[in-house]
């Protein structure tokens, strides 16, 4: 049986509305989704969203809702995000399903079984109106961190999880598996952070303050933290303990792709947690970086979160899409504002791949009837050999600002092309006719290229160009060979079409 290459996203916090750091995370995925099943793999790309807890159960408070009901509204903006983005993903997951409640409590009833949960008593500073519990280090001058108001003491009975018991495993683990935790910096930071003692987790919150979560078994009187809840997601979405054979066929799943802000969960935690359970390591564990807006990190308090549906519904979701995955190389924080991404859309769309198209289509229009012309394949200026399996190098390894580099080194080239062979003069000259029919059939040739190529980057831009090149069979190429034979074919009849990026001025008006 193939394995299936499983790809998962964060589920994300629906204490408020979806910004641009869940889409630049979501398009992530998408495009290696997308790469992998244009590769013919089977793919399976589960994202979802994380429910419980106390923020939640605030918000829901403040718009006098009830939890469920507050959540049912905010899941329904987060598909429509995805929708609107073109991301395709393969499975929903919420917290609140049920069958993945059931899972986390017949986990928690195993571990605990195994000796790994305990019950214990527990001392923190509470702060009351921010219904928030914090150690003695996260409180800042004796105050509350978030409010910065008096803080009590309390004491409260609550379950542990046994962290401490795997440290030393953990380590080793890390150490023997250098490709774990990438990038190897973030690494190198985990490894840092395990050489302090590591504490047991507390994996439970008392009713008394806390309500909206999956019930601890075996206590009424507790549920469970929700992180612990969120992480087990991504096995529970894949069929751990409800269907063996979806399991086997998905597990372990190639990436975990995450904000740096949660790697300690998703490369501490989450690995002792299936050390306990008995279940294999997750192959990779990927941080990324933040997105700066104007050099300061984008926060719903600062009032700077850009929200990706006004973007897309001015540019384009492949517009979105292409600045995000090449401005910074994953793993780095970035900085977005609308002002560098109208640039990038003039330089690098309108101006490189837009004119390419358009000159191209144009010429032939021109010169030869609309019909692609018949020209050597010897007369090419670009190694598609080469292109195919670089972009595969870089998307294999994560690099899709690499892969983008790539596709764009060629249509550079390509526009380079047309100054060089200025087929506006060769048109003059009734003797030069073979030479203008190979320039142009190869310049066909590379937008075909570089087409099949996008679709794993920007899907909606790479449709419509393999429509109008009339290449149905563009979606079918998988593979190297068929990559690198002629991809247009002499006599077709292109559709030039309005331009694929018009100048943001006519945009505008
Ligand atoms: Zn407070």
């Amino acid at each position: 049986m193939t394995k299936t290459y499983y790809l998962t996203t964060p589920i994300y916090y629906v204490n408020g509305k979806p910004h641009i750091g869940h889409a630049y995370t979501s398009i992530l995925c998408d495009t290696f989704a997308r790469f992998h099943r244009m590769l013919g793999e089977p793919v399976f790309y589960i994202t979802g969203t994380d429910e419980h807890g106390i923020k939640v159960q605030k918000a829901a408070q403040e718009q006098k809702k009830e939890p469920r009901a507050f959540v049912d509204e905010i899941v329904p903006q987060f598909k429509e995000l995805w929708r609107v983005m073109g991301i395709q993903y393969d499975y929903f997951i919420r917290t609140t399903d049920d069958d993945h409640k059931k899972v986390v409590q017949k986990i928690l009833a195993d571990l605990e079984k195994k000796g790994d949960i305990y019950k214990a008593k527990y001392q923190g500073w509470y702060c009351t109106p921010c219904e928030s519990f914090w150690t003695e280090l996260q409180l800042k001058d004796g105050k509350c961190p978030d409010c910065n108001r008096a803080v009590d003491r309390l004491e409260e009975e609550n379950y542990f999880f046994k962290l401490s018991k795997y440290q030393a495993w953990l380590i080793q683990y890390i150490e023997d598996h250098p490709a774990f935790i990438q990038p190897e910096y973030r690494k190198n930071e985990v490894l840092g952070f395990l050489k302090e003692p590591l504490e047991d987790l507390c994996i439970t919150r008392p009713k008394a303050r806390l309500t909206w979560g999956i019930e601890y078994p075996g206590s009424k009187d507790h549920v469970v933290y929700v992180w612990f809840d969120a992480l087990v997601n991504y096995v529970t979405g894949a069929g751990y303990l409800q269907d063996d054979k979806k399991f086997k066929s998905l597990w372990p799943a190639d990436i975990h792709l995450v904000g740096k802000d949660i790697l300690r969960q998703h490369a501490v935690f989450w690995p002792i947690m299936l050390k306990t359970m008995g279940v294999e390591m997750p192959k990779l564990v990927f941080a990324h970086g933040w997105w700066r807006i104007g050099g300061a990190k984008m926060s719903k308090s600062v009032g700077n979160v850009v929200d990706p549906i006004a973007i897309v519904q001015k540019y384009g979701s492949d517009v979105l899409r292409y600045f995000l995955l090449n401005e910074v190389t994953l793993g780095l924080d970035g900085t977005y504002s609308e002002d560098l991404l109208a640039e990038r859309y003039s330089s690098d769309l309108a101006n490189s791949l837009g004119n390419l198209w358009h000159r191209t289509a144009s010429m032939i229009e021109k010169y030869f009837e609309g019909k692609v012309p018949q020209g050597k394949q010897e007369s090419r200026f670009y190694d598609p050999k080469g292109l195919w399996e670089d972009v595969s190098k870089a998307i294999l390894s994560y690099d899709p600002r690499e892969a983008v580099a790539r596709i764009w080194a060629v249509i550079t080239r390509a526009n380079q092309r047309v100054e060089e062979t200025k087929p506006w003069i060769l048109a003059k000259d009734v003797s030069k006719k073979g030479e203008l029919a190979d320039v142009l059939f190869n310049l066909a040739d590379s937008v075909a290229h570089v087409a099949v190529l996008l679709q794993a980057f920007m899907p909606d831009t790479a449709h419509k160009m393999l429509n109008r090149l009339k290449m149905t069979h563009g979606e079918t190429i998988g593979h190297v060979s068929e990559f690198c034979k002629p991809l247009v074919t002499a006599g077709t009849v292109l559709e030039k079409g309005e331009p694929l990026f018009p100048r943001f001025e006519e945009k505008k008006s």
